[in-house]
């Protein structure tokens, strides 16, 4: 072997090594930069694959909204590998298919596969912002599909640094949330019991009625009941799920307010923002925004417009937990309220949310992230920590979770057909 030939085996064989290095030693020197073997400049943060499974799991008992009853709620997970070896988890998750919002589970999956993916291979995971902004430069709206690869790209990041997403996005100013309670059996003694039963866990002492599917008459009498049955023990809200005119809702919003309910959610459609403008003016109880908002400058636009006392923040509908501060921070400015809102994803959505929750000045309508509570399995190792009314925040490195890998292999979908395949290989 000649001089010549000897030193470029050298040099490779060097290169490597220090590829190898990195990848295994995933908190030291991250921002290495390397040329791979072709002579590409890589950073050892560069992403090297995205994966994205799609979970199937069940909830303790049919859930009631106004557009879509949950027999189980499905996820879709997403593996976020780098080339330091540092894995990033996030999660998208929507409710009942395409019944809340123009992204499936399985739009979700086809998109980040086929669209997120290409596009972000080979970009350093490290710089969220960056990362974030090439999606938003080729992909419009999937905010859900956004949300999930910006909470895991925030996770990769927090491993790698050793710090909880909380830090990464400026700071936690609270280390636990509040955490309203769903009663949706459509059932009012069920409600009621059901009430009663998370008082004495001291789990939920905030309630929300998903109504507007029945005649609304015999919605405010269960409201109406339930609140009597609860007093001064509990608030309760309701979440109409857009499902009014403008005419019932001005009759039904002044009978709510003055029977002592908190909050009234989403009464109407969220195209009828004039609507929204003139209840938000005339109930005695505020006007909560959800289905409204679908990206940051529905926000803006509602704000401007005074449709709303209240924004539910959800990280899915602003693009993942550093866009949905961008709502939050609008509604600071012009006084609106907050509230954190869910998409009743499981325990890796709902830390992410949380996470970004946490750093906010206030929260004055406290959260609902009790989506991995409504689920009889989970895919972590361990189950979120929901203690006297409260979620507690992990101050573990990124999303502060890892994943039961058995579980998640019984519960993806594709567990069918990835054992046939599986078994014709082998045979
Ligand atoms: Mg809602």
């Amino acid at each position: 072997m000649n001089a010549f030939k000897l030193l470029n085996t050298f040099k490779v064989s060097n290169q490597t090594n220090s590829i190898l290095a990195a990848r295994k030693k995933p908190y030291e020197n991250p921002f290495q930069n390397f040329k791979n073997l072709t002579g590409i400049d890589m950073r050892a943060t560069a992403i090297e694959s995205i994966e994205t499974i799609i979970v199937d799991l069940p909830t303790i008992r049919p859930h009631k909204l106004a557009m879509h009853t949950m027999q189980n709620q499905t996820l879709v997970i997403i593996r976020v590998r780098c080339a330091d070896g540092v894995e990033g988890v996030g999660e998208s998750t929507t409710i009942g298919g395409l019944a809340y919002g123009n992204e499936s589970p399985d739009s979700i999956k086809t998109n980040i596969d086929k669209h997120f993916a290409p596009l972000l291979i080979g970009q350093d995971s490290g710089n969220v912002n960056a990362a974030m902004l090439r999606l938003e430069r080729s992909i419009r709206g999937n905010t859900f599909a956004k949300s999930g690869i910006e909470s895991a790209l925030l996770d990769a990041q927090g491993k790698r640094l050793g710090l909880p997403v909380s830090e990464l996005l400026g700071g936690r100013v609270r280390d636990a949330l509040s955490v309203a309670w769903t009663l949706a059996s459509g059932d009012t003694a069920k409600d009621i019991a059901e009430a009663e039963k998370m008082l004495d866990l001291r789990r939920h002492r905030i309630f929300k009625l998903k109504i507007g599917a029945g005649e609304v008459n015999r919605d405010l009498s269960h409201v109406i009941a339930i609140k009597k049955a609860l007093g001064d023990r509990a608030s309760v809200r309701v979440d109409v799920n857009q499902a009014w005119d403008e005419a019932v809702a001005l009759r039904a919003c002044r009978i709510l307010g003055a029977n002592g309910i908190d909050l009234i959610e989403q009464p109407i459609s969220r195209h009828n923002r004039a609507g929204m403008v003139r209840l938000n003016t005339v109930s005695p109880a505020p006007i909560m925004a959800d289905e409204s908002i679908e990206c940051v400058e529905d926000a803006f636009n509602l704000a401007r417009e005074g449709a709303a006392s209240v924004f539910a923040l959800k990280i899915a509908k602003n693009g993942g937990p550093r866009a949905v501060l961008r709502t939050a921070a609008i509604a600071e400015a012009a006084g609106i309220g907050l509230y954190g809102g869910t998409m009743l994803e499981g325990g890796i959505g709902t830390l992410a949310s949380a996470h970004a929750f946490v750093t906010l000045n206030t929260l004055g309508w406290d959260t609902e992230l009790f989506g991995p509570l409504l689920l009889t399995e989970d895919i972590l190792s361990e189950p979120l920590v929901y203690r006297d009314f409260q979620l507690h925040v992990p101050h573990t490195p990124g999303l502060g979770l890892s994943l039961d890998e058995e579980r998640l292999a019984f519960f993806r979908r594709d567990k069918v057909s990835r054992i046939t395949s599986t078994a014709v290989h082998q045979a």
